[in-house]
């Protein structure tokens, strides 16, 4: 079976009204594409105006979080429920930043994707290791953990596996201009695959991207890689024309 591809923009905090009405006019005239979804993750205040304003184009629209809660008491946080409900089609689960910043665990990752799968929402699940870790030659420890106390544990009782994505994302090439090198992408997307697949006989279905610094000077270069399905990207999703540039080179795979 071959694995979907993915161009997915993480847009985070920025953007206000007007340059997200600009970015929607400028990507107005991409093509559908069979092989690759393309979508943007916005700050949630943002959502209504992009699904109104993307509801003509193939560009699927998602949230950057969601609360492990699918409604409730709960000030301030997101309802994969009402995310849902609004129109997106997924979510972003376990970004380094929301690690970072807010203190999000693996742990707390499984229970957010636990509910955001039952509200039949793509979850795009992201993990990395930190600069220190890397330097420490512990990327495939962290990694490995990160998937099983994250979501080993959903992936049997999962049935469309079409709707869990992982994200690899180095957190020391976020935002940083590093971009991590193809060699060091290829082994660990590979340690990745082959981790998932001692739980489950279908992970070559699974579709893996890469983030981190994405630009389109470096992915075509990136996507020779075999378990590369496309990226996650951050600065380079906020103008239209590059991110049309890297969604024709994710789609030429
Ligand atoms: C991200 O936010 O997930 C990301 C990869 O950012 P950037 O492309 O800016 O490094």
């Amino acid at each position: 079976m071959k694995r979907k591809l993915y161009c997915l923009g993480n847009w985070k905090m920025n953007h206000l009204v007007q340059d997200a009405l600009q970015f929607c006019k400028e990507i107005q005239n991409v093509m559908k594409s069979e092989k690759t979804e393309l979508g943007i993750a916005a700050q949630a205040i943002h959502l209504p105006l992009l699904l109104e304003n993307l509801q003509k184009t193939p560009v699927l629209v998602g949230a950057q979080n969601s609360s492990e809660h699918k409604s409730g008491a709960y000030t301030g946080e997101i309802s994969p429920e009402a995310i849902k409900d609004l129109g997106c089609q997924f979510v972003l689960i376990g970004h380094s930043e929301r690690r970072q910043y807010y203190g999000e665990t693996s742990q707390n990752c499984l229970e957010k994707i636990r509910t955001a799968l039952a509200q039949n929402l793509i979850v795009v699940y992201c993990i990395g290791e930190t600069l220190q870790e890397y330097e420490a030659g512990q990327t495939e420890q962290v990694l490995k953990t990160q998937l099983n106390e994250g979501l080993i544990a959903l992936l049997n009782e999962q049935k469309d596996l079409g709707k869990i994505v992982i994200a690899y994302e180095p957190v020391w090439a976020i935002g940083t201009g590093k971009v991590a090198t193809p060699e060091i992408v290829a082994k660990n997307l590979k340690a990745i695959r082959n981790h998932l697949g001692s739980a489950l006989d279908a992970a070559s279905q699974l579709s893996l991207l890469y983030g981190g610094s994405v630009k389109p000077e470096n992915i075509d270069e990136l996507m020779k890689i075999e378990d590369m399905d496309g990226a996650l990207i951050g600065g380079a999703s906020l103008k239209a024309q590059a991110f049309a540039a890297l969604f024709n080179s994710i789609d030429a795979k």
